[in-house]
């Protein structure tokens, strides 16, 4: 287990943890309970479908924050990485960290670290998102966005009762709630924004870091692609947040060189 010692990703963390925990309060305690006492839906079903999301998704950022995204220092290259050592070219060098930089190895100064599948550095989990934990960050990503929006469809339905029956709230509740709805408006463009930069770059077998280096790779089936992240083959393991089996494969099979076109060959 690894965290960052960063001050200020480790408080973006705190502050991530305790809006999602307010939000799912909110939700909870603001709209289901008091709809549901008012007999529109069953309490105990409503919350087992709204707390798995939220659990799921608490319990990827975790995972995402804690884990070695893929840190390349002079033991693991030589040991993890042999079969990548023995094809590739070795003379990309990192200047900071002076240990060989396989393709798509990019230092992260945040970091103070090559890190291998690097995608960009993240300061909402407070950790690089790289080849060991691309698969956290996207769960974590996904389910965040189903609870936002399963949030904001309770919320709604809470504000709609509250005007049709005509009920009057105190101010804290008053407050709280509309506090629920933002916060959680927010996190939805916040998510959908990044979620939708992820598939593009998994679409287009490249990462973050390498579309703002304008670098080109070679396209691979989707699936491929998907195995990479998500370490296999098609299972229900992809769904939930377990460490990924694969190793890095060697670069031909991962497509990293970028096909020769007339404007760089
Ligand atoms: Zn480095
Ligand atoms: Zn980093």
């Amino acid at each position: 287990m690894r965290i960052l010692k960063d001050f200020c990703g480790i408080l973006i963390c705190i502050i991530v943890y305790t809006i999602i925990i307010l939000v799912a309060c909110g939700v909870i305690f603001l709209a289901i309970k008091p709809i549901s006492d008012e007999g529109y839906f069953d309490f105990d079903l409503m919350v087992g479908i709204y707390l798995p999301f939220l659990v799921l998704s608490l319990t990827s950022h975790f995972a995402c924050m804690v884990t070695d995204p893929g840190i390349l220092n002079k033991q693991n290259t030589v040991e993890i990485y042999k079969s990548l050592l023995e094809e590739d070219n070795k003379e990309n060098v990192c200047t900071y960290c002076n240990v060989w930089k396989p393709p798509r190895t990019h230092h992260c100064m945040t970091c103070r670290s090559c890190i291998l599948n690097m995608d960009h550095h993240c300061p909402w989990v407070n950790n690089c998102i790289g080849f060991y934990n691309q698969k956290y960050f996207l769960l974590f990503l996904v389910y965040t966005l189903i609870g936002v929006i399963i949030s904001e469809g309770f919320l709604f339905c809470k504000v709609l009762a509250n005007t049709i029956e005509g009920i009057e709230k105190s101010r804290f509740e008053a407050f709280f709630l509309t506090f629920t709805i933002v916060v959680a408006g927010v996190f939805f463009l916040m998510i959908s924004s990044i979620l939708s930069d992820q598939i593009k770059a998994i679409v287009n077998n490249t990462s973050g870091i390498d579309v703002l280096q304008h670098k080109n790779f070679v396209k691979r089936p989707l699936y491929v692609n998907l195995q990479e992240i998500f370490g296999g083959k098609l299972s229900p393991l992809w769904l939930i947040p377990t460490p990924i089996s694969g190793k890095p494969k060697k670069v031909v099979e991962r497509g990293y060189e970028a096909p020769k076109t007339q404007d760089n060959s």
